[in-house]
């Protein structure tokens, strides 16, 4: 492999589609000289076979889907035809950087988007994912307090938070304290101030919190934790909720990540790929992981010169493909941004009306994008909730998120982003009020869903260890 990366790296424009000069690079000994052992069948038998896997399979496409902290809303196709063209998904990332001025153009124009959406000084597009924004985050914070020659070793996170975030901070090294929650949902102002001494790095927080709260006293706590010498770190996985309206910088935060993959509008669900890019002010723009793209006036190129960079934090330039369709998402929508916030937060406030009669509201606050019921009504007649997220599959609708977060007993989180009309929310409000019923009326129905789809109860513990991906119809 070694040689083929020699030749790549002094190379320039190298087109990955070119199977002729393909193949060329790869040395004898790797080429195979079997033939291809694949299955003796048609054209219209494989594509039956895939047609009915695919038919198996619940998407965005297919029906409702609002779970909760993913913001499953709609990805233009607009953006797929756009990252498959040629020029982006045939080049090298060995390229050089005369021949790839436009993929380094796309990418410092993102950055610059991103930068303007969420107030920073300085993005970085590396991290593939939230949780690796997260960790990315973590490791400018960490190395901030260890050159100013001060290493805290403590991040407080909200009881409510994503259970990446302390996972991150523990990977970094830090020791997580936990802040709790008060009755309104919102982190409990008196219980930080007693956790806040001098070996506190930083705060994760995620505002609007994961039950669809918006943190009211955001400026007080960021006046606390800088008064300490304390950064604040912004969880932005939901940025759905708050874009062109307000933005980390305005409430006082230091580090952000946002997830491209939810309110950026490019597909997740299934694993990736994803892109979880960080945001800065100034004071922590020369940890950033390198290269970060820059613009000197003629042309576009990867800054390495970075005083304090943690390093990379990911091969080439992360998820490029993702950072495309995000990209044209961004310039389609332009200022409407902020509209698509307003009614993913309209539609939320909406649903929460309507079912919260049926359904216990813990938090009856006004939501941002999502809102989180309680199934302790169903509960006691014995349809838990998972019985109920079961019982909407039958339905064609994807089960929220359920049992987080934690703070929640029996939690239903129900996001409706702003890509559904009132058809499909009525319809969603219609199914939850029947399933409701039922648990009085016939709890049997509802404990035994789903009753439609491919495969019924599974084990589940068994199922996350050792799937089982064969095709069997039922
Ligand atoms: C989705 C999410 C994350 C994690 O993002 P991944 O891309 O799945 O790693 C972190 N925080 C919140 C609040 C989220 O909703």
């Amino acid at each position: 492999m070694q040689t083929i990366f020699e030749k790549d790296n002094g190379a320039s424009g190298i087109n990955l589609c070119d199977e002729e000069q393909n193949v060329n690079f790869i040395p004898e000994k790797f080429k195979r000289n079997l033939t291809l052992g694949l299955p003796n069948v048609s054209e219209l038998e494989a594509l039956r076979h895939y047609k009915a896997l695919s038919d198996m399979n619940f998407c965005i496409e297919k029906g409702f889907y609002p779970l909760g902290s993913c913001t499953m809303k709609y990805n233009p196709k607009v953006n797929e035809l756009l990252a498959s063209l040629e020029g982006f998904s045939c080049l090298h990332p060995y390229s050089n950087e005369s021949d790839s001025q436009g993929t380094l153009e796309l990418m410092y124009n993102l950055q610059q988007a991103l930068k303007e959406i969420t107030g920073m000084d300085a993005v970085s597009l590396q991290p593939a994912a939230g949780a690796q924004g997260e960790l990315t985050g973590m490791m400018v914070i960490k190395k901030y307090f260890e050159v100013k020659g001060e290493p805290r070793f403590k991040v407080i996170i909200p009881d409510s938070a994503h259970g990446t975030n302390p996972a991150s901070a523990h990977l970094c090294g830090f020791e997580v304290v936990s802040v709790k929650s008060d009755d309104k949902g919102q982190v409990d102002l008196e219980a930080l101030k007693n956790l806040v001494d001098k070996n506190v790095a930083a705060i994760m927080m995620t505002n609007p919190n994961t039950l669809g709260i918006f943190e009211k006293n955001v400026l007080e706590i960021s006046k606390i934790m800088h008064e300490n010498g304390s950064l604040l770190y912004y969880d932005g996985a939901n940025f759905n909720a708050i874009m062109g309206y307000t933005n980390p910088k305005l409430m006082g935060f230091d580090v952000v990540h946002l997830n491209l993959h939810k309110t950026f509008a490019t597909p997740h669900g299934g694993g990736g790929p994803g892109a979880g890019p960080i945001g800065v002010v100034e004071k922590l723009k020369e940890f950033l992981p390198a290269p970060l793209i820059d613009f000197d006036g003629k042309k576009y190129f990867k800054n390495y010169n970075i005083k304090h960079s943690i390093g990379s934090v990911k091969a080439f330039w992360g998820n490029f493909a993702v950072l495309i369709k995000a990209y044209v998402y961004i310039l389609m929508m332009g200022q409407n941004l902020k509209e698509a916030s307003e009614n993913a937060v309209l539609n939320a406030n909406y649903l929460k009306e309507k079912l919260k009669g049926a359904y216990s509201l813990p938090y009856d606050e006004p939501c941002m994008h999502e809102f989180v019921l309680s199934g302790d009504k169903q509960k006691a007649n014995g349809v838990s909730t998972l019985n109920i997220a079961k019982s909407l599959m039958d339905q064609n609708i994807h089960p929220p998120t359920v049992y987080f977060p934690q703070i929640v007993h029996e939690a239903i989180m129900i996001e409706p982003t702003e890509s559904e009309t009132k058809e499909v929310l009525d319809n969603f409000v219609s199914v939850m009020l029947d399933i409701a019923k039922k648990s009085e009326t016939n709890p049997k129905e509802i404990i035994s869903a789903p009753h439609s789809t491919p495969v019924k109860r599974i084990d589940e513990v068994l199922a996350a260890r050792k799937p089982d991906l064969k095709f069997v119809q039922q």
